[in-house]
């Protein structure tokens, strides 16, 4: 492929191949798009679920929900499937579409830019090359820039270092003293395995997780069988399972002013799960948040709490002071000795992402600094004014409901209408408008005034739902169903088609 008469060398450059990025190149496929490339960093495909490996790893929303809805799996050996078994099913989406021939892995992108001139974009590689590409798309996920605390002597540690997203299988954890540190979503699914192998392990929390009970359950053949031959059924249950999940976030999330009950019902839950799974009062009070469910992504387990009852699993809540060659020292004066280090520290969202990499727009506008200079802020989660041809699947306002793939499914049809009606007009340029993004920022702006997130107490939860401004800007305050809805039938002026920054 060269460029001819300045004609750009891809229809289109994904960023991104996980979930999201085969989502929406299965789309760009079904539209006529077809010449793209999908750049990724990692050696291959998944995202997350390539790239996070640590045991215990499993979906946290039933696996009939999270997946395509148009491609169900119904070999799914579990209610909420193993992490291997995720990454088998991006396997199977990446042959079964055709992506993986169009995929190059090992592929850092390093910036893009907006040619106005060409009427398309440049995308820099790491290794000097550049692509250029009509459209240019971002699956770069929510969290997938891994964190690691600045902890003082971190460096002089002696011991082995591992953070969940770079899990070393050949490190035997079998008699070893290991703490792990961090208590979200992947320590509650981390901490009992690593318990069933250590002979010792401390857990270091500074803010304490809601934990409900995980009602999970092997799928029998014979289920996996009736949801093979008698697709609807399984529909059925996805259309069950998604229900509960959509009245979870609308009325516990974003309608917590109007149904504070069923909050504090999901809250009460959670403190009779901790109370019948510990023994130790002094343990139980330390485990129990102190904010309101939902202010940060509450997880489930069945697991996690009664791996604080065994004689060599300990809680430690005292701040760490810094890390030795041999162990950690708390606040307190205390030196926990280790000898491995398991940093389950999660990932940073509103630093080093959003965007991803270097972003420039029209008039020279970069994207990283007009979000944090101004707001964060996205129309409909996907398009920003000033970025022609551009459509930034992991944005502020983007994540829609509990499970990815209601986000990933609803921009997928944003994209339809869009280039859609681009063809229609015989165009190839498309802009979002000024007027159309502030109304729907101020549209999300006021809607999130009932969610927990204002309405509730969440100072202590240190939630990444926050970003550095004290703005919950991650979620759409909207249901799926509105997410949906919108975008077959956003208004079609909101965009601005044709040559763009050009009278
Ligand atoms: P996380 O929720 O951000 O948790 C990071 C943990 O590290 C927190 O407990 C945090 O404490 C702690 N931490 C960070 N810096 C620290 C410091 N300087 N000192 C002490 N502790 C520190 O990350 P995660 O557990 O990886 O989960 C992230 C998200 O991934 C989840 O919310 C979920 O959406 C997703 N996830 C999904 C699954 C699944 O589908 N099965 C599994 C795992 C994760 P603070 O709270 O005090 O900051």
């Amino acid at each position: 492929m060269t460029p001819r008469d300045g004609a750009p060398l891809y229809d289109a450059v994904v960023v991104g191949a996980g979930f999201g990025g085969m989502g929406a190149a299965i789309q760009l496929d079904r539209l006529g798009l077809r010449d793209f490339v999908i750049l990724e960093r990692e050696a291959d495909l998944g995202g997350t679920w390539h790239v996070n490996r640590y045991p215990g790893l499993a979906v946290d929303i039933a696996s009939v929900t999270y997946s395509y809805s148009f491609e169900p799996n119904p070999h799914w050996s579990r209610l909420f499937a193993p992490g291997a078994e995720l990454k088998k099913y991006a396997e199977h989406i990446a042959d079964k579409y055709a992506l993986r021939d169009r995929m190059r892995f090992g592929t850092t992108v390093e910036s893009a830019h907006w040619d106005a001139g060409q009427q398309h974009w440049v995308v820099a590689i790491s290794g000097g090359e550049s692509l250029t590409a009509r459209y240019l798309l971002t699956a770069t996920g929510f969290l997938s820039q891994p964190y690691t605390p600045p902890f003082p002597g971190i460096e002089s540690f002696a011991g082995k270092i591992i953070h969940t997203t770079d899990w070393d299988a050949d490190h035997d954890l079998t008699d070893r003293r290991v703490a792990i540190i961090g208590t979200g979503a992947t320590s509650v699914q981390l901490v009992p395995e690593v318990a069933a192998r250590a002979r010792a392990l401390t857990v270091f929390q500074r803010t304490p997780i809601w934990v409900v009970p995980k009602v999970d359950m092997a799928i029998p053949p014979a289920v996996q069988r009736l949801f093979a031959r008698i697709p609807v059924s399984q529909k059925a249950a996805r259309l069950v399972n998604t229900s509960l999940l959509e009245a979870l976030m609308v009325v516990g999330v974003l309608h917590y002013r109007q149904a504070r009950p069923l909050n504090k019902a999901a809250a009460l839950l959670a403190r009779a799960h901790l109370r019948t799974q510990v023994r130790d009062e002094r343990v139980r009070e330390q485990l129990t948040p102190h904010y309101d469910f939902g202010c940060k992504r509450p997880t489930f387990s069945n697991r996690y709490f009664t791996t604080f009852n065994k004689p060599h699993v300990r809680l430690e809540t005292e701040s760490i002071e810094r890390i030795e060659p041999g162990g950690i020292v708390t606040a307190d004066g205390t030196e926990t000795q280790i000898d491995t280090l398991i940093l389950a520290t999660g990932f940073n969202l509103w630093d080093v992402n959003f965007p991803a990499f270097e972003i420039i727009g029209r008039d020279g506008v970069d994207l990283g600094k007009f979000w944090r200079e101004n707001r964060f802020q996205a129309y409909e989660g996907i398009t920003v004014p000033k970025f022609p041809n551009f459509l930034s699947l992991n944005s502020p306002y983007s994540y829609s409901g509990l499970s990815y793939f209601t986000t990933i499914e609803a921009q997928m049809k944003h994209m339809g209408r869009l280039f859609r009606e681009l063809r229609r007009r015989g165009e190839t340029t498309f802009e979002v408008s000024e007027r159309a993004n502030s109304e729907f920022l101020d549209r999300v702006t006021e809607k999130l005034g009932s969610s927990v997130f204002y309405g509730g107490d969440c100072a202590t939860a240190r939630s990444y739902y926050f970003n550095q401004h004290g703005e919950a800007a991650l979620l759409r305050p909207t249901s799926t169903v509105s997410a949906h809805r919108e975008a077959v039938r956003f208004p079609l002026d909101d965009y601005v088609y044709g040559p763009a920054g050009r009278p």
